[in-house]
């Protein structure tokens, strides 16, 4: 039979589209964003300068190497400039990563309450989403590699992880990595490293430059605060970087991002300051949202779940509609398979005030 109009392949129409963190809570004359771990810091100031420098070339097309930010990020890291790819957001790295190495009867694994842009880019090239369960919201290696089979292509893994926040320490990545067949990809997701001050942690550099089958993501939206420019990198094996550089857009990465990418990795004082705001305030946060009575995940990221009981009027949903009342937007993460939890992004002092005294009244008013 002749199809009557065009049709995606096999897949794109089984994906349930993404949905970002709210940013509005109508009626309310000050809202406190707090539903997509953006930083309470704002950028750099020497990123907005680069940013607006560009203002007067947006005619012209950009480097489409984006070399001057690898070579910055070389530099930052000690890393060879030319193992590293630029995208439009890690998204995009993730997508291309998927579309470069999966077909139709592959799978690809991903965590129980993994990141949900997974099992999106897995669809979206016709191969499998493979889910394992977790242990106590943390990823657990001996499940990932139970799920291994010859299908298996790619293993995602977000280290630490949104949304729980929770990670693994190195060792358990170099037992996972020697365990999985050569010829599986292991992508690990370094959004959240730069916040990561446990010393058991490592964002897998070191993995990446001596296997011939890891790759470590990392994002400009997060600590250095550009999420609305969409930039991110990938650091992988020579092959890969190759492979990447055939299908990713020419120009994926704009001359603005490039050069407030420079000024933000090279802005180290920023990103210090950032982190030591938010260890100060995730321990806060964790501590005294603890002693109001309810369940946090211990968490070494800028955010933390927030686990809420299934009693009438104190569910995550009437918690979310009350703090939504007073302008404080957290993520209701019933799609990351936590429909009694709700995710809360480190924000400003204020912010984070505001969130635990409104928890404090949530919980004191009687039940509905
Ligand atoms: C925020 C986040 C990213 C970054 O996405 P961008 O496309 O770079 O903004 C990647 N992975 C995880 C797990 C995240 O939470």
């Amino acid at each position: 039979m002749t199809a009557t109009r065009p049709k995606p392949r096999r897949g794109v129409l089984d994906i349930a589209p993404y949905v970002p963190g709210k940013s509005k809570a109508p009626g309310v004359a000050k809202v406190f964003k707090l539903s997509s771990n953006e930083t309470p810091l704002g950028p750099s100031p020497r990123a907005i300068a680069a940013y607006n420098s560009v203002a007067p070339h947006l005619h012209d097309y950009p480097d489409g190497s984006a070399s001057d930010l690898r070579e910055a990020i070389g530099r930052a890291f000690g890393l060879d400039p030319d193992r590293i790819v630029c995208g439009a957001g890690s998204d995009d790295l993730l997508h291309l990563l998927a579309y470069a190495y999966l077909t139709d009867s592959d799978e690809a694994i991903h965590t129980e309450h993994g990141f949900l842009i997974y099992p999106i880019v897995t669809l979206g090239t016709g191969a499998r989403p493979i889910c394992v369960p977790e242990t106590d919201y943390t990823a657990d290696v001996d499940a990932i590699l139970k799920a291994v089979t010859d299908k298996t292509k790619i293993v995602f893994l977000a280290n630490p992880n949104n949304p729980t926040g929770t990670c693994l320490p190195f060792d358990e990545i170099k037992r996972l990595h020697q365990r999985l067949p050569a010829h599986v990809l292991l992508v690990l997701d370094a959004a959240y490293a730069d916040y990561v001050v446990r010393n058991d942690y490592e964002a897998g550099i070191e993995l990446v430059a001596t296997s011939d089958n890891v790759v470590m993501c990392r994002t400009f939206s997060k600590i250095h605060g550009l999420a609305n420019l969409r930039l991110g990198w990938m650091f992988g094996p020579a092959h890969i970087v190759d492979a990447i550089n055939r299908i990713r857009g020419p120009f994926n990465v704009s001359g603005a991002a490039i050069a407030a990418g420079v000024a933000a990795i090279e802005d180290v004082g920023h990103q210090e300051r950032s982190r030591e705001h938010n260890t100060r305030w995730l321990a806060w946060l964790t501590e005294e949202i603890g002693k109001l009575g309810l369940k946090v995940t211990p968490s070494v990221a800028n955010f933390v779940l927030i686990h809420f009981p299934q009693t009438k009027g104190r569910t995550a949903q009437d918690a979310d509609a009350f703090l939504t009342t007073r302008g404080l937007i957290l993520r209701y993460v019933a799609a990351y398979k936590l429909p009694n939890a709700l995710r809360l992004s480190v924000g400003t002092e204020e912010a984070n005030r505001l969130v635990v005294a409104a928890l404090k009244d949530f919980l004191d008013k009687k039940a509905a």
